[in-house]
């Protein structure tokens, strides 16, 4: 062989070898096992959600074993888990990473359930890192995550991702080790443990589907597929997702705007049309409330039917005898609301009253006569003698009483004793003696 030949074959073998460890390194045609990481969120005294009978440290459990489990059935995969029980000491999020990393793991998946603070809220989301290739992996698997949630028939809360509050990390451990380790990670929040609208899924049949499905959408991710199952992912293709310049940051702020104006046929119309346009520029508009009464109290909230749209509409019936203060708050994808301004809407008129009831003229025929008639009374009683009063004279009476009393028996004494020392000795000075007694 000549120096050419020779030459020609080690650029062929190293381009070669270059292909094969490109290759392998990229998650779709890979030569090695895909190492999956599944962390069952919580554990020890750490319970996570807790509401009712459902605590989340165990359920993320069941879940977890489940999706082990139909992972475990598709080819080309080693599937770990972070901890087996709910017994033991609540790992750190250093410590599942530390486990990630000791087996080589390619993914790591946080299992998780929710649960808010006023118990309002319903459907899943998932958290996604902020920045790099983490970044386009966890939003690539996290579509795939979120339309399978949907389809089993949870509301969409969204991708997501939240920085910490000087905005310079994560706001989650779990990711933030996720990018200290270079190790991609997701937290899916399956759904909420607390609002009845997610009951659905509160029974352990639920909770293992979630497993499943959680699984199944890891083989697409990876192009993972499965004899046994009769699963062919080869030819699945994840959505292309462009690498975040710096950070992705979250929406911090409230929607734009929210307005309604109210469609009212008439007096004797038995309900109202509202019609509401709000719109949150930065991502969507997701639930909306509505308060009748001048927002001291809210409805539960309602599913935003269409987040391309900027308008809702909906019906309020009216009620006998109560004028309502229509408002109405949008929430956007964070949560965050807008609350339109007042529109008041008077009620229906209360029924014809009987004739014997409308000879007297004191019967109030609408709600707000009668208060303003208690109002009244109550004035005119404190006019007339309020109790205070009758104290304070009283006070008065027997303060001036005790007076009387008091210097009628000083000056008695006084006189009997200047008589006493009219005897004994000449009186010489009145104040020394009222010393002495
Ligand atoms: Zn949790």
């Amino acid at each position: 062989m000549n120096k050419t030949t020779k030459s020609i074959i080690k650029i062929v073998i190293a381009l070669f070898v270059f292909v094969i460890s490109f290759n392998t390194r990229s998650f779709g045609a890979h030569c090695e096992n895909i190492v999956v990481v599944i962390d069952p969120g919580h554990g020890g005294d750490s319970l996570g959600g807790n509401y009712e009978d459902r605590i989340e440290r165990d359920i993320n459990l069941i879940t977890a074993f489940a999706m082990r489990d139909r992972l475990e059935q598709y080819d080309g995969v080693d599937v770990y888990v972070t901890r087996e029980n709910n017994t033991d000491k609540e790992m750190t999020r250093k410590e599942r990473f530390d486990f990630a990393k000791k087996v080589n793991a390619d993914f790591l998946f946080s299992i998780h359930y929710n649960m808010s603070e006023y118990h309002t809220l319903f459907g899943s989301e998932v958290w996604i890192p902020s920045k790099g290739n983490n970044y386009v992996l966890g939003y690539q698997f996290a579509t795939i995550e979120m339309k399978a949630l949907t389809e089993l028939g949870l509301f969409d809360r969204g991708i997501k991702n939240k920085l910490d509050k000087n905005k310079s990390g994560e706001y989650y451990g779990i990711l933030k080790y996720s990018e200290e380790y270079d190790i991609p990670a997701v937290i899916i929040e399956h759904c909420h443990l607390d609002e009845e609208r997610d009951s659905a899924f509160w029974n352990e049949e639920a909770y293992k589907r979630f497993g499943v499905t959680d699984a199944d959408c890891v083989a697409k991710f990876f192009k993972l597929s499965s004899q046994s199952l009769g699963i062919d992912n080869s030819t699945f293709e994840n959505i292309a997702v462009s690498k975040p310049t710096g950070r992705a940051d979250r929406d911090y702020t409230d929607p734009e705007y929210c307005d309604i104006t109210v469609d009212d046929a008439g007096e004797q119309a038995t309900n109202v049309t509202v019609h509401v346009k709000a719109a949150d520029w930065d991502n969507y508009i997701q639930y909306y409330q509505y308060s009748v009464d001048g927002g001291n109290t809210f409805s539960r909230l309602e599913a935003w039917d269409d987040r391309s749209s900027e308008e809702q509409i909906f019906d309020l019936d009216k009620t006998q005898g109560y004028d309502m203060d229509i408002i109405v708050r949008t929430l956007n994808k964070y949560d965050l609301y807008t609350q339109s301004e007042s529109v008041h809407v008077a009620g229906l008129p209360l029924p014809e009253i009987e004739e014997d009831i409308t000879e007297s003229e004191s019967v109030p025929d609408r709600q707000y006569d009668t208060v303003e008639i208690k109002t009244n009374k109550e004035k005119s009683s404190e006019k007339d003698f309020p109790p205070i009063y009758v104290f304070l004279v009283t006070l008065i009476v027997l303060f001036i009483t005790f007076n009387i009393l008091f210097a009628v028996s000083v000056s008695r004494k006084k006189k009997r004793k200047r008589r006493k020392k009219a005897v004994k000795k000449p009186v010489d000075d009145e104040f020394d003696l009222d010393i002495l007694e």
